[in-house]
């Protein structure tokens, strides 16, 4: 018997480029630089299998080389996308992938297509005075807060691998480099439209609002005023986005334009962190001094930013600039209205509540009052007001310092419960679908990068990991994963970005 020797390597991609093909002037091709000893260190099997990869062919080495830039499969067409972006306000017009690079697209199991793109994959024309590199920590940072947020049901970029580059990364101290492989629905930001807006290309805006609506809003091609229902599109699915983070208690930290995705995922896990007690001015980037991407904030900067890619769309919405700037700003006036829609319909879920009353946002208001003055984990109180539903208010209760206080709100909420009837337990299994038990918490995401980085221990990272991806389920063996940091570390939690 003859057993056929597995190929070296694997076509594992089957690669359309679309980004490439059309979007000449918006990159720049580029190549992964070499690294000398590439390691697989993890391989996200169940998102290899949606991708339609063999996952077995890319263990060891094949799959070492290619995550890690050394051997660029066949049929990438590895490019460093350009595009402009304003940071914390203030507008850069070029930045672009200063160490990233988008391999190609790929069109997965269930027809969608996706970017295959590395971060940490050297210098490129975009690096200003960057190394182009990163090191390890962010990079399973990343990897842990994307697939949690999968897990929590939210919009997001995801990853695929992890390789080690055996190349040392010099930050604040030097550090194992690696790179990311990451998927998206795309990488078009609002900052790629900055970009051609910026140097007065309208027919390049118009070019690339093209290509995003082939790609993302198809059932729009061709139609009338197709620009200005793109952007009430980008509008809507960023008010959708936005509603999930707050009411899971995310902060993105640095939401530039650059890292607003029109895709509606989550992009550019950095300074990103969950609030533990409710705080709604919770800040946890180093650099976010002005608290400008302070939590309550978010729904501010969402609009703020879809009022700058608005801006890049005018010449395309109307003949008139003033008749374009009507149209615009009526999307941009109507996106908190869209916001406020989901945010409240996610409170209702989360409290329990079927159906709709007038009353119901005072309710959820005042109970975010109360957990923001007795400082309460916003996680646990929203997963064990689950559990008052079905008759034990003792784990909610138990949070508050003032229970008297406490009892006036539940009271109230009970009587809420009461008019609307239903069953107790599956009213309680409902809550429990929308309130997670387990989220990335600060002090155990910090535990696990520790162990990678300074030990080696990859076991921590695949534990957390596993929490992770059932967030929703309490398991003994997660409990440890569910408590609140100490809140001394909570006080000085410091996250940093670009690193
Ligand atoms: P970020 O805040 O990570 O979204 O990055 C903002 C900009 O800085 C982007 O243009 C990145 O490509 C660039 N950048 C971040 N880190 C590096 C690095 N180590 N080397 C080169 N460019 C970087
Ligand atoms: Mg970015």
């Amino acid at each position: 018997m003859t057993v056929a020797a597995a190929p070296l390597v694997p076509p594992p991609f089957v690669f359309d480029n679309s980004y490439a093909r059309e979007l000449e002037g918006f990159y720049v091709p580029w190549q992964p630089a070499p690294v000398p000893a590439p390691r697989l260190l993890r391989l996200n099997e169940a998102l290899a299998a949606e991708l339609g990869l063999d996952a077995a062919a890319l263990q060891g080495e094949a799959g070492a080389a290619l995550f890690a830039g050394n051997a660029v499969p066949e049929g990438a067409a590895p490019l460093a996308q350009a595009y402009a972006g304003h940071q914390f306000g203030g507008f850069n017009p070029q930045l672009g992938d200063g160490r990233a690079l988008l391999l190609g697209e790929v069109i997965d199991r269930h027809g969608r297509r996706r970017d295959i793109a590395f971060k940490g994959s050297g210098r490129t024309p975009f690096s200003r005075g960057g190394d182009g590199k990163a090191a390890l920590g962010p990079v399973l940072r990343e990897y842990l807060i994307g697939e949690a947020m999968h897990a929590l049901g939210v919009p997001t970029t995801r990853a695929l691998a992890v390789a080690a580059t055996g190349e040392p990364v010099w930050r604040e101290r030097e550090l194992p480099g690696a790179v990311l492989t990451r998927v998206a629905a795309s990488h078009v930001r609002v900052g790629t439209f900055q970009y051609v807006a910026a140097r007065g290309q309208p027919g390049e805006v118009k070019r690339l609002a093209e290509h995003v609506i082939a790609r993302h809003d198809p059932d729009l091609a061709g139609g009338d005023s197709r620009y200005l229902a793109l952007l009430r599109r980008v509008a809507g699915r960023q008010a959708a986005l936005i509603a999930q983070w707050m009411n899971l208690g995310f902060i993105h930290g640095v939401m530039n334009t650059d890292n607003m995705t029109v895709s509606g995922e989550t992009i550019d896990y950095g300074p990103c962190a969950f609030m533990e007690a409710y705080d709604p001015a919770t800040v946890f980037s180093s650099i976010d001094h002005g608290g400008r991407y302070a939590y309550a904030n978010q729904p501010l900067i969402a609009r703020w930013n879809l009022a700058r890619l608005a801006e890049t769309l005018l010449p395309l919405l109307a003949d008139e600039p003033e008749a374009a700037v009507v149209l615009a700003t009526g999307v941009i006036d109507a996106f908190p209205a869209w916001y406020d829609e989901a945010w409240r319909a996610g409170q209702r879920a989360k409290l329990g509540l079927a159906t709709a009353q007038p009353d119901d946002a005072a309710l959820a208001d005042d109970w975010l009052a109360l957990l923001q003055a007795q400082q309460v984990d916003f996680t646990l109180a929203w997963r064990t007001l689950a559990d008052a539903a079905e008759g034990r208010p003792a784990p909610l209760r138990d949070q508050f310092v003032d229970r008297a206080a406490a009892d006036d709100w539940l009271a109230r909420w009970q009587a809420r419960l009461a008019a609307e009837g239903g069953d107790m337990a599956a009213r309680a299994a409902a809550m429990r679908r929308v309130s997670p038990w387990v989220i990335p918490r600060n002090h155990r995401v910090e535990e696990a990068l520790a162990a990678a980085v300074d030990a080696g221990d990859l076991a921590p990272f695949e534990r957390l990991l596993a929490a992770l991806q059932q967030p929703f389920d309490e398991r003994p063996d997660n409990a440890r994963y569910a408590e609140p940091a100490p809140r001394e570390l909570t006080a000085g939690y410091r996250t940093f970005c670009g690193t």
